[in-house]
């Protein structure tokens, strides 16, 4: 299934888990486990009730997947790890068998479980902050939003005494849904 020319963790002491998100795609896996994402990406959330729409995005290689209605998301072990309900090292070693990685299961070292663990958190740190300015510049965009809605100029009279905050509403926009536009594919 995969080059049998990647050598295997244990040797190299790479970290098992960054192996596994490095040879699997979200998308693979995603599909592997019976979720087809649609030609955009979307899929229905199947961690929150009632997604309609498909708020699930699985990203393109090794970029994970992210639910914008539960906020779920990060690689393919923590897919595994809500799907089954399973802990890390277990979801490892489903991935593992399942996709026949054939990586190693012998016992890491304190010193690399540390390190792994370090890893780990900075990841879900720099997801934290990347999914917070989302949100923050989702919170700016329906503000401007709603003033332009509510300062639109509607009569000839209107149109001759614009509030600035309009202006700057219709200014601000469409940099605040180019933004957005990129990061959710949602707007
Ligand atoms: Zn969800």
């Amino acid at each position: 299934m995969r080059e049998k020319s990647c050598p295997p963790a244990g040797r190299t002491g790479a970290d098992p888990a960054s192996e596994i998100k490095g040879r699997l795609t979200a998308r693979e896996v995603f599909l592997f486990y019976g979720f087809q994402p649609d030609r955009s990406g979307f899929l229905r959330c199947p961690f929150h009730a009632g997604d309609r729409h498909g708020s699930l995005k699985v990203y393109e290689g090794d970029r994970g997947w992210h639910c914008f209605g539960c906020g779920r998301g990060g690689s393919v072990i923590d897919f595994v790890m809500a799907r089954f309900g399973l802990g890390f090292r277990d979801a490892c070693r489903k991935l593992n068998e399942d996709f026949r990685l054939e990586l190693p299961a012998r016992r890491p070292s304190r010193a690399e479980i540390t390190a792994w663990r370090r890893a780990r958190r900075r990841e879900a740190e720099a997801r934290d902050r990347a999914a917070a300015q989302v949100r923050r510049m989702a919170g700016e965009h329906r503000f401007w939003w709603a003033v332009k809605q509510q300062f639109e100029p509607r009569t000839e009279g209107d149109l001759e005494r614009v509030p600035p905050i309009y202006t700057e509403a219709v200014n601000r926009l469409p940099y605040l849904e180019h933004w957005l536009d990129g990061r959710l594919g949602l707007v």
